[in-house]
């Protein structure tokens, strides 16, 4: 990882710059940010609408990085705003900010964690993986189904079968799960990741019950959710974190689900916004809105299906849509993944996908109870770098 960390900084680090990390202040605005950095605000007027736009979809708490140099000159500022994307604010040979929307290099391994329960599954998957997500998903994926309170034994064994992302020898962002076992008593319980990205069990039932619904009536998507996508002909990265519903100004918005308003307000970005907050700890969020709907303010309780507001082209917004967002803490994820299905259960050609992820999985379960491979815990070093006089590149201290 200090390689890929070398590829951006290395020129940098070379004026005998300091990395400073620094988390992204909740509810900070990217204007706001510039202001306080003393940074011109051309900077972010520079953006197109679409990447102005990215920057209200900063994750409060993000892991960013600024290089000053020995004047205190900031040099750069890496910010990201998904597990795919940054912005990185830079300063030029003829000593002009810029900015530009970049990738975030990352490194990907599939893996097989076998692992014996010593305390409970939550800690113990920490302790062995530094990853708080993926205890959190695996606490999740058998909620309801197995109490790891009661009637588990120490030495009870679990498997989970997972893609993790790693940035600067970190985990980073959310794991992808593909299936978890857990024997208590010498009876298995099997979850597995379908390729609609939901949880089933071994009869493919799924295990969590969605209760969102599409905020608007006869949708008609107009942009899918990405969280990077190249685009070809502006050779450029780009990110679309919400759904939009292509409709007539005046239609109705729908709340996906029962929730409180947590935001009703004007953002210059989003425009008329609002957001819900929803009993799961999922937020959605209803964008460039026309007007809301009289009565309904921050605080309001709604329930799924109730009108919130009516469609519009309030902020930047190329013509009356619904931009329609969902997000797991500050994080966006695609709200699809979470609506309602219309059907319970497989059948024809998805039965069969559905059966051979199913087969794959339990074989990955069958050879890591058979082998019962031991992982190393997870070491954490210290995140800062410091610059290598000899070689001049950038190592971990
Ligand atoms: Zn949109």
């Amino acid at each position: 990882m200090g390689r890929i960390f070398a590829l951006l900084l290395l020129p940098l680090l070379l004026f005998g710059g300091s990395v400073k990390p620094f988390k992204w202040n909740d509810g900070e605005s990217f204007l706001t940010f510039l202001e306080r950095k003393k940074l011109p605000l051309r900077i972010y007027y520079n953006l197109d609408k679409e990447d102005q736009k990215l920057t209200e979809d900063i994750p409060y708490n993000a892991n960013c990085q600024m290089v000053v140099d020995n004047k205190k000159f900031i040099r750069q500022i890496l910010i990201p705003v998904n597990d795919e994307l940054q912005l990185q604010i830079y300063l030029t040979p003829k000593r002009r900010y810029e900015i530009k929307v970049i990738p975030i290099v990352s490194q990907e391994y599939t893996e097989t964690l076998y692992l014996p329960i010593k305390t409970l599954p939550y800690d113990d998957i920490v302790k062995m993986t530094g990853s708080k997500n993926l205890a959190s998903v695996f606490v999740k994926m058998f909620k309801g189904k197995v109490d790891f309170r009661k009637g588990f034994r120490v030495g009870d064994p679990i498997v989970i079968v997972y893609t993790q992302k790693y940035r600067l020898g970190k985990p980073f962002s959310m794991p992808e799960v593909h299936g978890a076992v857990v024997e208590i008593n010498g009876k298995k319980v099997t979850v597995y990741r379908h390729a609609d990205g939901r949880f089933y069990d071994a009869k493919g039932a799924q295990y969590e019950k969605f209760l969102f619904r599409i905020p608007i009536r006869n949708p008609r998507i107009t942009s899918g959710f990405t969280k990077s996508r190249y685009h070809p002909v502006l050779h450029r990265y780009r990110a679309h974190l919400g759904v939009d519903f292509g409709a007539r100004p005046g239609t109705p918005i729908l709340s996906t689900g029962d929730g409180r308003i947590s935001f009703a307000g004007y953002s210059r970005g989003y425009g008329n916004t609002m957001k819900i907050r929803h009993s799961n700890g999922l937020t959605s969020l209803y964008a460039h809105q026309k007007s809301f709907r009289s009565g309904i303010h921050s605080g309001s309780s709604v329930k799924q299906g109730e009108v919130i507001g009516y469609v519009g082209n309030t902020g930047l917004s190329s013509g009356p849509h619904l931009h329609f967002g969902m997000y797991s803490g500050s994080s966006a994820i695609n709200p699809m993944s979470v609506m309602k299905k219309t059907t319970e259960g497989f059948s024809g050609k998805e039965r069969r996908v559905f059966i051979a992820i199913r087969d794959k999985m339990d074989a990955k379960f069958r050879k890591a109870f058979s082998n019962k491979p031991i992982r190393k815990p997870y070491f954490d070093f210290h995140e800062t770098y410091y610059v290598d006089s000899e070689t001049f590149k950038p190592k971990p201290f």
